[in-house]
C-alpha cells in the first residue's frame, strides 16, 4: 500500500513478520447468557503500544478491556500477555492495571494519599512509596495539589490523580476506559496529548476504550473499530480514514459520499462504474470486482472540488447544483446535488481570504475528483 502518513514513524512492530505482540485475543468469545457480547473475536497489541478501542455504545469494547484486566473470563478463546495464558490469573496478579471512568477516587484521602493507596496495600517499604509518589505527583504536574482531596481540584487534575494511581504501581499494561469522559472539550483536547506524552515516557502499553473517533485517531497508534462484538478493521487512524475496508468504518470515522454502482468496465488499473442512474466515474483498482457486480467508491469531502465550470483536467466530473453552503471561517461545506439526485458533500479549505470561484445557494456546479481520491469497496 502506498503510504498514509503516520505520526511516530519508527514505530510499527505490526508491520514487522518478526515482532512478537504483547498481548492476543485468541478467538475470544464472551457470552453474558444468550446475548454474545464478544464474537469469536482475535486481535493483537504490541509493547508500547497506544491501542484504541473504538465503538459505538455496547458494541463489547468494555468487555474486552474487562477480561484483559480479569473482571470477566472469555467464554471461549484465549487471552495471553507477553506469551502467558491469563485464564485463571486474578486481576491483581496480572500485570495489567485499569483506570476507570468515573476514576473511584477516594473522597476522603488526599490526593498523595490516593496515589499512596495501592502502593501501601501491595506492602511497599514507606520510604519508597514517598519517593514513588513524589515521582507521579511530578509526572502529572499536580506536586502543589498534594495534600488537597478530590473535591477540591478540577475535573481535569482529578483525572490526572486517577492517572497517577493507576501508573504508580508500574504495570506493564494500563487499560483506560472512557479516559476523558468527564471532561469538557477543551480540556478533553489537551489532556489527549498529555495522556500520549505520558505514555511515551513511561514506555508502556495503553489499551483506551473510546466511543470518540477524534480522540482515537488523535492518540492511537492503531485503532481497532468495533460493531457487535466483532473487529471491523484494525489499522493506524491515516488508515482507517484513507482506506476503510468496508462502509461500515468509512461511515463510521469522518465524513464520507458513497457512489453506488456497478462494475461497467474494467482494465488493468482502472473500474468503470456506472450507477443506478447513469452517471458514470473511473476509479483506480483497488478490490477484486467481476464485470455487473455492485460496487461502492467512498470518497471523503475533501477529497472532492467544487467549481462553477468543469474542469478540463479530470476525467470525473458530475455536475449538479448547489444544494446548500456552509461557510465555518476556516473551511466552507458544499453540499451538491447531482443532476441524478444524489447529493454530494465536498469541503474546501479557505486557504486565502478570497474566494476566486464564490458558488451560492441555486448555482450550477460540477464537482470532481481523481480516480485515486477514494476506496472502493465490495462489503
Ligand atoms: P459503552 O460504550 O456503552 O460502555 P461498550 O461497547 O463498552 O459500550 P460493553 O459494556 O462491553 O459495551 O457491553 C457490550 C454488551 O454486553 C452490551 O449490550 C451490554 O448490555 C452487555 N453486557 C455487558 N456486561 C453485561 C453483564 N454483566 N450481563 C449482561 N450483559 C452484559
Amino acid at each position: 500500500m502506498k503510504s498514509l502518513g503516520s505520526i511516530r514513524r519508527d514505530f510499527a512492530p505490526w508491520n514487522d513478520p518478526n515482532a512478537k505482540p504483547y498481548i492476543q485475543f485468541d478467538n475470544v468469545t464472551k457470552k453474558f447468557g444468550d446475548f454474545t457480547a464478544v464474537n469469536n473475536l482475535s486481535l493483537t497489541i504490541f509493547e508500547r503500544e497506544f491501542f484504541a478501542l473504538l465503538g459505538a455504545s455496547g458494541c463489547g469494547k468494555s468487555t474486552l478491556l474487562r477480561m484483559l484486566a480479569g473482571f470477566e473470563e472469555p467464554t471461549s478463546g484465549r487471552i495471553l500477555l507477553d506469551g502467558q495464558d491469563l485464564r485463571g490469573i486474578p486481576p491483581h496478579r496480572r500485570p495489567v492495571n485499569m483506570m476507570f471512568q468515573s476514576y473511584a477516587l477516594f473522597p476522603h484521602m488526599t490526593v498523595e494519599n490516593n496515589i499512596a493507596f495501592g502502593l501501601k496495600q501491595e506492602g511497599m517499604p514507606k520510604p519508597d512509596i514517598e519517593k514513588r509518589v513524589a515521582e507521579m505527583l511530578k509526572l502529572v504536574k499536580l506536586e502543589q495539589f498534594a495534600k488537597r482531596k478530590p473535591h477540591q481540584l478540577s475535573g481535569g487534575q482529578r483525572q490526572r490523580v486517577a492517572l497517577a494511581r493507576s501508573v504508580a504501581k508500574r504495570p506493564k499494561v494500563l487499560l483506560l476506559d472512557e479516559p476523558l469522559g468527564a471532561l469538557d472539550k477543551k480540556l478533553r483536547e489537551e489532556t489527549q496529548f498529555e495522556l500520549m506524552d505520558l505514555q511515551q515516557e513511561l514506555g508502556l502499553t495503553f489499551v483506551v476504550v473510546t466511543h470518540d473517533q477524534e480522540e482515537a485517531m488523535t492518540m492511537a497508534d492503531r485503532i481497532a473499530i468495533m460493531d457487535k462484538g466483532e473487529v471491523m478493521q484494525v489499522a493506524t487512524p491515516a488508515e482507517v480514514y484513507e482506506a476503510p475496508t468496508s462502509r461500515f468504518v468509512a461511515h463510521f470515522v469522518g465524513n464520507v459520499n458513497m457512489f453506488e454502482g456497478k462494475v461497467a468496465e474494467r482494465t488493468a488499473n482502472t473500474t468503470r462504474i456506472k450507477g443506478a442512474t447513469g452517471a458514470e466515474i473511473v476509479v483506480d483498482n483497488a478490490a477484486e470486482s467481476s464485470k455487473g457486480a455492485d460496487i461502492v467508491f467512498a470518497i471523503r469531502p475533501e477529497k472532492i472540488k467544487v467549481s462553477s465550470k468543469r474542469p478540463a483536467d479530470t476525467v470525473n466530473a458530475l455536475e449538479g447544483e448547489v444544494y446548500d453552503v456552509a461557510y465555518l471561517g476556516d473551511m466552507t461545506v458544499y453540499h451538491i446535488k447531482l443532476d441524478d439526485g444524489q447529493i454530494v458533500r465536498a469541503s474546501a479549505l479557505n486557504a486565502s481570504r478570497i474566494t476566486e470561484d464564490p458558488l451560492t445557494w441555486n448555482d450550477r456546479a460540477w464537482v470532481s475528483f481523481r480516480p485515486d481520491a477514494g476506496v472502493v469497496l465490495t462489503r
